[in-house]
């Protein structure tokens, strides 16, 4: 998405070789044009999957969630995020290790929300290693829901998330694929 990739070449900062920080428009402060824009590009993509329900994990996942969710005219969840948490009937639970924080956190999804009868798209902001991603899929599947895909706003195709979840089957739908960081600089996978 050629709008994504000129706003992360003008804005987006090389932290290190790992991470790019993208606060100017994604993360902290949002640009809601592109957000659309972006929500736009998912919908399109997955269209006419019978998509039911989006899926997605707080904080940064939400804004670009819920303008696909807009598109597709679908409900919105965002995993909710806590330092630890006792099992409850009520919820589905998974762990998830921060990429950023480098800290492990719970994440769960209230059940009254989501059932076997969904059909989910996942989405988040960046895809690294997948541990996001693969704690999603585990409390999609407590729910026993299906899954359509997974949409990423930015891949960082240098690193494992990618084939990972290519190696387990899943679509996996990035709007900018980054092949390196390195020297300070942003490539794409495609140029
Ligand atoms: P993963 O779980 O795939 O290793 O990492 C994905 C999660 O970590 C995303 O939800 C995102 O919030 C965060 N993340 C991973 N890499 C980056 C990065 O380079 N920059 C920022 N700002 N967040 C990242």
């Amino acid at each position: 998405m050629e709008a994504l990739k000129q706003k992360i070449r003008d804005e987006g900062i090389v932290l290190s070789e790992q991470v790019l920080k993208v606060d100017a428009f994604l993360n902290h402060q949002i640009d809601p044009v592109l957000m659309q824009q972006i929500g736009h590009e998912f919908a399109q993509r997955f269209a006419g999957q019978g998509i039911s329900k989006i899926v997605t994990i707080e904080a940064s996942g939400i804004a670009p969630a819920v303008m696909a969710g807009l598109e597709l005219g679908v409900p919105v969840i965002f995993a909710r995020k806590y330092q630890s948490l006792t099992l409850k009937n009520d919820l589905y639970i998974s762990k998830v290790f921060s990429f950023t924080k480098q800290t492990e956190s719970t994440i769960a999804i209230s059940a009254k929300h989501l059932s076997s009868a969904d059909h989910v798209l996942l989405v988040d902001d960046f895809l690294a290693n997948g541990h996001a991603a693969k704690a999603l899929i585990d409390v999609i599947g407590q729910a026993g829901a299906s899954i359509a895909g997974i949409g990423v706003v930015i891949e960082k195709s240098f690193q494992a998330g990618r084939a990972e979840l290519d190696a387990l089957g899943y679509r996996v739908e990035s709007l900018a694929r980054i092949s390196s960081l390195e020297a300070g600089q942003v490539d794409f996978l495609d140029e």
